[in-house]
């Protein structure tokens, strides 16, 4: 049988954290500390807020701007670097690749066709593989598990965490930013994702 991966798109192929980076700029009029992401990533904001002394209500309120400004801006992502290349290589090896993802098509009172901004937005990248999107995690999580998949990539540990880890081998694609995660495999790069996932390099 044909050899079937799923892969997660935002943080996987789509890349938010760029989106994220440059948002902070142009918010704030300087570049993001390193400890500020960090610090976001591993669910210490808190920690980062009160060490720093800053009003806890100006980073609520980037927040907010933040996740309704990426929600809009979900055509205008860039592509994660090594992500085409990756997939037209794994492909190439008879590798089927399906994309398990969610976004809502709606976020606080905006509504979108989050479906076909999606679908747009890997046609114009020269990507061509089938899209699963759900609209919430938990629906990711049943698409995923519903389907055989030798794999399942993705940014996300909590999503990884669901999944039924001895049919579907759970793969992390790591933020240099994010803590490393002993339990999964991960890579910090596509150059490292290709390698293994077409057999180059065992792992
Ligand atoms: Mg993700």
């Amino acid at each position: 049988m044909k050899r079937r991966i799923s892969l997660d798109c935002d943080g996987v192929i789509a890349d938010v954290e760029s989106f994220f980076i440059e948002y902070y700029k142009d918010y704030f009029g300087n570049s993001v500390p390193q400890d500020f992401i960090q610090a976001c990533y591993n669910g210490k904001l808190e920690k980062y807020v009160q060490k720093e002394n800053i009003d806890f209500n100006i980073i609520k309120d980037f927040f907010k701007e933040y996740e309704a400004d990426l929600f809009l801006s979900l055509p205008k992502l860039q592509i994660i670097s090594g992500a085409k290349e990756g997939i037209k290589e794994i492909t190439r090896k008879g590798i089927e690749i399906i994309v398990n993802s969610y976004r809502p098509s709606k976020y606080m009172d905006i509504t979108q066709d989050t479906e076909k901004i999606t679908e747009d937005w890997f046609e114009r990248n020269g990507i061509y593989v089938p899209i699963h999107l759900a609209e919430n995690k938990q629906e990711k999580c049943n698409n995923i598990k519903d389907e055989i998949y030798y794999c399942h990539v993705d940014d996300d540990p909590i999503i990884l965490k669901q999944l039924p880890i001895s049919r579907i081998k759970p793969i992390l694609l790591n933020s240099h930013y994010k803590q490393p995660e002993e339990k999964y495999l991960q890579f910090h790069s596509w150059t490292g994702l290709t390698e293994f996932l077409t057999g180059k390099k065992n792992v």
